[in-house]
């Protein structure tokens, strides 16, 4: 028996993109408040999530008639 093995090519997502360039600025992202500068939050649709420490910070949502 022999079992082929996948080759698994580790792409890094782009949405962790930590900084962005406009012009002549570097805006850097959101930080974590619990782990401190440096540890930036991950940006999701309606959230931003700590990678470590697994906090969720809600984003700023539209009024919703729920
Ligand atoms: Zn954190």
């Amino acid at each position: 028996m022999t079992k082929a093995k996948k080759a698994k090519n580790k792409v890094p997502s782009k949405r962790w993109k930590k900084y962005k360039v406009s012009g002549d600025k570097i805006e850097r992202q959101p930080s974590c408040p619990k782990c401190g500068p440096g540890i930036f939050l991950a940006q999701h649709k309606d959230r931003m999530y700590c990678g470590r420490c697994h906090y969720v910070e809600m984003k700023k949502q539209k009024e919703r008639g729920a």
